[in-house]
């Protein structure tokens, strides 16, 4: 593997480079002494120069390298270690956790994690579980996979926790704490990282920070595989990567986690407590705690001279951080940031050179002064652990009882869902029997979300509509945006679960007495496909997220599949549009079961029919079906377009709908003759086509072609730009963009010398200076509630509402009806908003424009979507209008 290729090349560049190896001993010698003075350290663990051949802070350690010194670890010390492979990376890179603790400690491992469950679950007897057991202290670094120092710090915590001897404080650490440390939580960002710094260096490492050593090329080393920021996902769930470490947070319950990050090189150093705003269902002990933390490393940072800051910018509401999500299951959970050197030194514009192994030491000292104050405080915080597991089940014992999730339209979306909350240590249920829930009749297979339980505040995070900002804040973001300064607000401000999966949710209040079992995520799909009815003809598959995957899968296995363009009715059940029909006599011999197997895997509804008379609508075999084909995908892939929505198209086709594509760098794109391609997706970003390329581009469309463009794609799409789509980007005051900006008659806010002067009326200040022509507000991301025109394929598997997420300045006016068909529009402004923060002022001007356009054109399609669908991979609602542009554009 490549990776592997470049693993010895940073220590041999170390001793290569320092002419004499000198430099680098003399480093190694002061790294060890910088890291803890005064320390002795114990021989027999061997150091990261044994190991390796570099120091602490000397290189930066690369993903194999560091699976290499955490094996010499354990090894050296298997009595005080244990080493856990937790997941592998979409790269095929181990992630690993190594526990480290006290002889016995370790030798009674798995005792302590069976008491640590018990003790969240509330336990009512606790008091011997809370007199034994360790705290845990849970380490991770380097999500973000350019976050360089971290990884490396990790290397230097478990070295430390290991060999120092005679530390009264490792002493203390250990005989109170258990410490989890992951060095290395995303791998493959780190790889392309430290490839990408290896392939710019120089003679000697250069602290220019534009120099190419620092300057990433796309996509840079932040993210995964695909390109997904991993410090986002934790309730979504839908890397590897980050499925594997709330798998194994679930099974140890840690009291304190701490998620070491880097920031900007000019920065200094960033510990809790956080920013406001604060997420109303963090508790006033966990608050306390971030307070005692904050207090404790400002101390040792005092001591040593570091400069850092509090509560300024990193804040603790949205729920899906590696430092919060923990949180709603009890732990006091922070982040800390380090400034970056993002290399092996950096200017900064003060002029002094900020080098790695200063972000090594910072990060080293803040981690071991949290395990050593975890340590001090051990019964308090297994108490407050305790006490937050507790209260979240009294919680939920009074008002609202329980959230319902019925099956609904797309049963597999609504399972989707259940099993995701299950997946992060939520209790969920499937009821087996039909019941009453006060006024509703619920069927059999709703699913049940009790709220008295321990997880309930997660649940509450994740299932209500919407969690508030408070008052104070909220005022003072108004006053900023009043005076065009930027928010201060960290990241989206809607999040909730059933309303991006567009499923109904109904809130009970008493607990439903019904036969239910337990939703576990990974239950396998059904067993064995039901043996067909006599006579079966063909199959009718109902389309939705389940069926859309089934399609792909069996497209690509040559099976014939048709889509229903107009609903029907069949033996008495009405079926939407879109709905699948495959005619077993069109397929080879075998198909029936293949199908079962596959829409089983994928959670599909595939209904067996023996006569294809309908009773109304259209008939199966009408004009008005379309024949699908198994499309060959085309994608941008590199710079202008966005790293992450090129990510995200990419993981929803391939992952999440299993269809394959072709990946092609932009430069590449505009000369490529595609006329073996029938879908093109642009990814978010405004693309530098020739005009050459544009007219192929464009013939290629004519000829049948089906491009979707998302987000600033299709601003740049436009009719003021390229002119793909008949669409107008809108200013704030409502008017196109392509007008010219000094337009002056229309804004009527020109306060200058062109206005006659009226000696009669004051001057109005605050008129003459708003800006004549501006971007509609920036929206920080909210979910707009979008009507979808249920007449058109694109809605297939969806109707009427769903809601989407919207985030930055994007307002697209809708197509005139000559041109195409507005298949999305933002519901009026009244009702606009389904959660989140859109200031008012901002609604009219969203209200009733369009979020998803058709425009057939020649034999082909332009599509495009005024916001990402594939957002994060958070909003099933949307990935489905993203796969039926991508599978059912083709075919019409
Ligand atoms: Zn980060």
């Amino acid at each position: 593997m490549r990776g592997q290729a470049t693993a010895g090349r940073v220590t041999n560049l170390c001793m290569k480079l320092a002419a004499a190896a000198l430099l680098c001993l003399w480093s190694a010698a002061a790294s060890a002494q910088g890291l803890a003075p005064n320390t002795t350290y114990d021989a027999a663990i061997p150091t990261l120069k044994a190991v390796l051949g570099h120091g602490h802070g000397e290189a930066i350690t690369t993903p194999d390298e560091v699976g290499r010194y955490l094996d010499a670890l354990a090894k050296a010390a298997p009595d005080r270690t244990r080493l856990v492979q937790y997941a592998t990376s979409w790269e095929g890179r181990p992630l690993h956790y190594l526990v480290v603790g006290s002889r016995e400690r370790i030798a009674r491992l798995d005792e302590i994690k069976r008491g640590l469950q018990v003790l969240a679950s509330g336990a009512t007897d606790a008091d011997r579980l809370i007199a034994d057991l360790p705290v845990v202290v849970w380490l991770l670094h380097g999500v973000h996979g350019n976050e360089i120092s971290s990884s490396d710090a990790a290397l230097a915590e478990a070295y430390h926790l290991l060999a120092a001897r005679g530390s009264a404080d490792v002493d203390l650490t250990l005989r109170e704490a258990l410490v989890i440390i992951d060095p290395m939580q995303n791998p493959d960002g780190r790889q392309r990282f430290v490839t990408q710094n290896l392939l710019g260096r120089a003679l000697e490492p250069d602290p220019n920070p534009q120099s190419a050593e620092h300057d990433e090329p796309w996509p840079g080393g932040r993210v995964n595989h695909y390109l997904f920021d991993m410090n986002r996902d934790y309730f979504a769930l839908s890397q590897r990567e980050t499925q594997g470490r709330a798998r194994v947070m679930l099974e140890w319950y840690p009291q304190v986690i701490v998620d070491l990050h880097e920031m900007g090189g000019n920065s200094s150093y960033y510990f809790a407590p956080p920013a406001d705003p604060i997420n109303p269902l963090l508790t006033e002990a966990q608050r306390k705690s971030l307070d005692l933390f904050g207090r404790a490393n400002a101390a040792e940072f005092d001591k040593r001279g570091f400069a850092y800051f509090v509560r300024e910018v990193y804040d603790a509401f949205y729920p899906g951080y590696g430092d919060s999500w923990p949180a709603f299951h009890g732990a006091v959970a922070m982040t800390y940031e380090q400034a970056s050197a993002r290399g092996l030194a950096f200017t900064r514009d003060d002029g002094t050179v900020l080098s790695y192994k200063d972000g090594v030491t910072h990060h080293f000292t803040s981690a071991t002064t949290t395990a050593l104050t975890a340590a001090r405080n051990r019964e308090r915080l297994l108490r407050d652990f305790l006490e937050y597991r507790r209260s979240a089940i009294a919680l939920g014992q009074k008002g609202m009882r329980e959230y319902l999730i019925p099956p609904g339209k797309d049963a597999s979306r609504a399972e989707r869902l259940a099993r995701l909350l299950a997946a992060q240590g939520i209790q969920v249920r499937r009821a087996e029997e039909a019941f009453q829930s006060g006024s509703q009749q619920m069927p059999a297979g709703t699913f049940i979300i009790p709220l008295a339980q321990p997880a309930g505040r997660l649940a509450r995070n994740l299932l209500d509509p919407d969690i508030k900002m408070d008052d104070a804040f909220l005022k003072e973001q108004d006053r900023r945006r009043k005076a065009r300064l930027s928010d201060q607000i960290y990241d989206v401000t809607a999040w909730s679960l059933p309303l991006m999966f567009d499923v109904d949710v109904v809130a009970g209040d008493r607990p439903a007495g019904v036969k239910t079992r337990e939703v576990r995520p990974d239950e396998p799909a059904s067993a064995t496909p039901a043996p067909l009815p006599q006579g079966t003809l063909g199959f009718l598959l109902p389309w939705g997220s389940g069926a859309a995957a089934t399609v792909t899968e069996a497209l690509r296995q040559g099976i014939r599949v048709q889509t229903a363009d107009e609903t029907f009715t069949h033996s008495g059940r009405k079926f939407a549009i879109g709905t699948a029909f495959v005619r077993l006599a069109e397929n080879a011999e075998g198909t029936a079961v293949k199908l079962q197997q596959i829409a089983q895997r994928h959670g599909a509804e595939l209904l067996p029919i023996s006569q294809t008379w309908t009773e109304e609508g259209i008939s199966l075999g009408s004009g008005r079906t379309a024949r699908l084909k198994a499309p060959r995908v085309l994608m941008a892939w590199d710079s202008p377009a966005s790293s992450l929505s090129a990510g995200w198209a990419r993981y929803t086709l391939e992952q999440r709908f299993g269809q394959r594509v072709t990946a092609m760098r932009t430069s590449t794109l505009q000369n490529y003759d595609m006329k073996d391609y029938d879908v093109l997706v642009l990814p978010s970003g405004t693309y530098n086509y020739s005009e050459d390329g544009l007219r192929r581009l464009k013939d290629w469309i004519r000829n049948g072609g089906t491009l979707i463009t998302l987000a600033e794609a299709s601003r740049w799409a436009a009719r003021d730009r390229v002119g793909l789509i008949s669409t107008d980007t809108l200013w704030r005051d409502g008017t196109p963009e392509k007008d010219a900006p000094e337009g002056g008659t229309q804004g009527g806010g020109s306060g200058g010398g062109g206005a006659k002067p009226d000696s009669a009326k004051p001057f109005d200040f605050d008129k003459s200076i708003q800006p004549d022509r501006e971007r509609p507000e920036n929206l920080a991301g909210a979910m707009l509630r979008v009507t979808l025109y249920p007449y058109h394929w694109l809605t297939a598997g969806l109707d009427g509402d769903i809601q989407a997420i919207a985030e930055g300045s994007r307002v697209f006016a809708p197509l005139k009806l000559d041109a195409g068909i507005n298949v999305g529009v933002y519901a009026p402004a009244d009702r606009l908003v389904a959660a989140g923060l859109v200031w008012k002022e901002a609604q009219p001007l969203l209200g009733e424009r369009a979020f998803l356009m058709h425009q057939p054109t020649g034999r082909g399609h332009v599509i495009a979507f005024a916001e990402d669908p594939n957002y994060r991979a958070y909003a099933e609602a949307t990935q489905l209008l993203f796969i039926n542009a991508v599978l059912l554009g083709p075919g019409h």
